[in-house]
């Protein structure tokens, strides 16, 4: 709780001063209210415009002091109210303002309640500027299909953006790596290698054509998929004669993995790439776009990405053929024919051009988002840089994260670890969420194999103490350095 001393000053009032002058200040501040003392300077009540008109209501003039004024004492609360317990509080009592008290009966803060009503969240939708003119467009042209100018564009500017020749507008992430593993002649019976640590629409897919996931850890440098894992989950593929049919590498929150290493070990076992790069959408490897890597690549464009078309998705490659028959198998895979004919099964997979109107906006702005994003983290980091047993997430030369969401470790100690601090976050109605539960680890998948680089599995410890802070391109600093102030009162700074 940060508290401007000079602004409380101007709402302090005895009761010695007249009705007049209480009017004056309180017009003056602009409060609506005025925080009574007595003459040792301890909080007493609050006065509102209320509490003054009832006082000339009864009978009393303009020049009378306050000294008639009920003896009632406000609701308070101490500075180590959360506030999800100052929120009950202002409900319980209905009221919009809470004096915080020290020990010493001075007040030193005053909350309201438009400040705490709201949550603060771990990544939410940030419109800009042109959005809606895009949308109108749409309407005004009465392209409101899953197709249509600005999917086209939208298709476009991403693969510019990208430097990528193809892109596809779908309507989700999930569905772009549904069609990429198709494409890749993912069936039953077929194996794939998958990151871990990530959002379980990385791997579903996989089991959406009937085959088997194979997990592979992390590295500690990025989080990412370690290319050491990679190498043993090939070699144990080896022995037992078989080969997986692709391999998705994921780029965790903003940064990729490490093209280079895992593109060797996948080009040596002439296995194909596809990049989930849903979370990654303006970050770069060794200054080449994240989301030109690999045989396919992928993004989202659902409600928490760094843009949003409130949902969507994007496949890319640089083969016209594979976009083409991705663009077939996208809308239900008619044939050439005057009549519905289908000799493949389809899915209903485009985007609407409403909202790739919505994805244009957005786009013009990614730029912004990516340095919004960064610089939430470089908030936390130096506000934070005093506490010891907050690791951050590593980003490594050959990276240039969008610090999507910004995510550290907490090195556990007997007063706090990982989840005491997620918990007092929450009590603060602040949303703090635990980084990726590893696929491995899921119900679904704990029978699939899973590879590491040594005996102890990396994901498995960022899983434990790693922490994903709210991270949004449109925090203000004030929820910033409320986030900053909970976390350093939950480790006692
Ligand atoms: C969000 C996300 C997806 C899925 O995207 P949707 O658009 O929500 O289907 C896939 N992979 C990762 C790593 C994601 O974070």
């Amino acid at each position: 709780m940060t508290i401007d001393t000079a602004d409380f000053e101007k709402i302090y009032v005895s009761r010695c001063v007249t009705l007049r002058s209480a009017l004056e200040q309180m017009d003056r501040a602009g409060k609506g209210l005025l925080l009574l003392v007595d003459e040792e300077g301890c909080f007493e009540r609050t006065v509102t415009d209320g509490d003054l008109r009832r006082e000339l209501l009864s009978g009393r003039s303009l020049d009378e002091s306050l000294i008639s004024l009920p003896q009632t004492r406000s609701v308070t609360i101490p500075e180590t109210t959360s506030r999800r317990e100052a929120l009950e509080i202002l409900n319980n009592h209905s009221v919009d303002h809470l004096p915080v008290v020290n020990s010493k009966g001075s007040v030193v803060n005053l909350l309201e309640r438009k400040e705490i009503d709201s949550h603060i969240l771990l990544s939410t939708p940030h419109m800009g500027e042109s959005e809606h003119a895009f949308v109108e467009e749409a309407f005004r042209s009465n392209w409101i299909a899953p197709l249509g100018p600005h999917v086209d564009a939208f298709e476009n500017e991403m693969a510019g953006l990208i430097g990528r020749s193809h892109a596809l507008a779908v309507n989700s992430g999930t569905a772009a790596i549904h069609l990429a593993l198709r494409l890749l002649g993912v069936e039953q019976g077929d194996r794939v290698f998958c990151s871990t640590l990530t959002f379980v629409a990385s791997a579903n897919p996989i089991v959406y054509q009937g085959a088997t996931p194979v997990f592979i850890d992390s590295e500690r440098e990025s989080w990412n998929m370690c290319p050491v894992a990679l190498e043993k989950a090939f070699e144990a593929a080896k022995v037992e004669g078989w080969k997986p049919k692709a391999v998705i590498v994921v780029n965790l929150y903003g940064q990729s993995a490490d093209f280079d290493a895992i593109q060797a070990v996948c080009d040596a076992q002439e296995v194909p790439i596809v990049e989930d790069a849903a979370e990654s959408l303006g970050g770069m490897y060794k200054g080449q776009a994240s989301g030109s890597f690999g045989r396919l690549s992928i993004f989202s464009f659902n409600g928490n990405k760094i843009i949003t078309t409130s949902g969507g998705g994007m496949l890319l490659s640089d083969e016209p053929a594979l976009i083409e028959q991705a663009r077939f198998l996208a809308t239900q895979a008619r044939d050439p024919a005057p009549h519905y004919q289908h000799s493949a099964v389809g899915y209903n997979y485009r985007m609407s051009n409403i909202l790739a109107g919505v994805g244009r906006g957005q786009l013009e702005a990614l730029g912004d988002r990516v340095h919004a994003r960064r610089a939430v983290f470089e908030s936390y980091r130096s506000g934070l840089s005093d506490i010891p047993e907050i690791l951050w997430m590593p980003e490594p030369v050959w990276s240039e994260s969008t610090r999507w969401l910004t995510a550290c470790t907490i090195v556990p100690t007997p007063k706090i670890d990982r989840e005491k601090l997620r918990l007092h976050l929450a009590e603060d109605l602040i949303e703090a969420r635990p980084v990726w539960k590893p696929m491995h680890l899921q119900p679904i998948y704990q029978s699939a194999p899973y590879y590491m680089s040594g005996e102890a599995s990396v994901s498995d410890e960022l899983f434990a103490n790693g922490l994903c802070l709210p991270s949004g391109s449109n925090l203000s600093s004030q929820q910033i350095d409320q986030t900053i102030g909970s976390i350093r009162a939950a480790f006692g700074r």
